[in-house]
């Protein structure tokens, strides 16, 4: 007989039906993630209910409805989950409490656990470490001394990061010897921060990943990453990496959504680090949404991962992730919106979000340029 008092049933976990057409998926903010999430919806016959501070945003343009009202309007927010059928969100700085409010009336997906600890760069790492990802030395630091303390253990040059807030390399200051160290801290003061070693990488890569209700994996092959000005442009794939790291990316990022009892699409960012002429994979971050490091999906994957985070939000089943082009995907910064046009040739595929006024550096939309020659 068997003694289940050492050894209990592992219970099962509570399966949600799919989702019949017409439901209503409800997406946290209206920028270009959220009118991307919304068109797909729409295209599997879902309708998208948009809930955003600022009118006029590129994701209120193509939804069925929309909701503007902040994200700290508790009675804004109720009522705009009571009129959902699941709730999904476009960034990862979703309030905490905002978040709360709504799992108590909808789903939520992904969960809270994946936005708190995305949303903060030391429980992040530590998250990471405590299953054993591979991950850069780092101090967390509150005050100057603490700082000085840090800077025993990570030699310069060293990365000061604020734990919360930060993109596309905001909240960041490089510390390359002793004299930067005040000068950053003072830039940065005020706010938890972390201290962690420069890696001198020798790319970046990324995986985009969806897991569904069920614990059934979907990665995508990696790309890679180069960043100018601290944005990504561009991004290609094949990334110029090893099979066994594309491999050991796509595994590690299935452990990591595991951990996360992840629903939805998940972004992995890595650095790719050279020793003893090998190639080893560090994370650098997690992104708990669609990605910009995954638009190239949209024109060489049979489902792209759009369509793959509203299947698994939707829990449908998740779709096919082959790649099925060599693609190089490139951002349209700021009034390079205005030029890009002329130059566009046939195995071009630009996507835009609608967005009127040009500003530097603000990102206007993108182009996915393909060679056939995998087909
Ligand atoms: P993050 O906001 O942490 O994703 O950083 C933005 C970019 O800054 C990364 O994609 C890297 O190019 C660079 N970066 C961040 N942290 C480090 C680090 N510890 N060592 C070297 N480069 C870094």
């Amino acid at each position: 007989m068997t003694d289940t008092t050492q050894n209990p049933p592992r219970p099962t976990p509570a399966t949600l039906p799919p989702l019949p057409i017409g439901s209503t998926v409800g997406i946290l903010g209206g920028g270009q993630l959220g009118r991307m999430l919304a068109v797909a919806a729409a295209n599997l016959g879902m309708k998208a209910h948009i809930y955003c501070p600022q009118p006029n945003s590129p994701a209120c343009e193509v939804s069925a409805f929309h909701t503007i009202a902040a994200y700290h309007d508790m009675k804004a927010l109720e009522k705009f989950a009571k009129g959902v059928d699941v709730v999904t969100y476009e960034f990862e700085n979703v309030p905490a409490e905002t978040a709360k409010k709504i799992s108590r009336f909808t789903q939520l997906a992904p969960g809270e656990k994946p936005l708190r600890i995305a949303q903060d760069r030391l429980l992040e790492k530590q998250f990471l470490q405590s299953i054993d990802i591979a991950i850069a030395p780092f101090k967390p630091v509150r005050t100057a001394k603490e700082l000085d303390e840090a800077l025993k253990a990570i030699n310069v040059p060293a990365v000061l990061k604020t734990t919360r807030l930060g993109y596309d390399g905001k909240g960041q200051r490089i510390i390359r010897s002793d004299k930067d160290t005040s000068q950053a801290f003072k830039e940065l003061a005020g706010v938890e921060l972390v201290l962690e070693e420069f890696i001198p990488f020798e790319r970046e890569i990324s995986v985009i990943i969806a897991r569904d209700q069920h614990g059934n994996c979907a990665p995508y092959e990696a790309s890679e990453n180069i960043h100018k000005n601290h944005i990504l442009d561009p991004s290609s794939v094949p990334a110029s990496v090893s099979e066994k790291t594309l491999a050991l990316a796509q595994t590690q990022a299935e452990k990591i959504a595991h951990a996360l009892n992840y629903i939805g699409v998940l972004a992995i960012e890595y650095f790719v680090v050279l020793a003893n002429n090998r190639q080893q994979l560090l994370v650098n971050e997690i992104a708990p949404r669609v990605h910009n490091s995954g638009h190239w999906t949209q024109d060489v994957c049979p489902i792209d991962q759009f369509d793959q985070h509203i299947r698994a939000i939707c829990h449908w089943p998740l779709g096919d992730t082959r790649r099925l082009a060599d693609v190089v995907m490139t951002n349209l910064i700021g009034d390079e919106i205005n030029t890009f046009s002329k130059g566009l040739t046939p195995n071009q595929y630009p996507h835009l979000y609608g967005k009127s006024e040009a500003r530097s550096g603000r990102k206007m939309g993108h182009i996915n340029t393909i060679s056939p020659r995998n087909i």
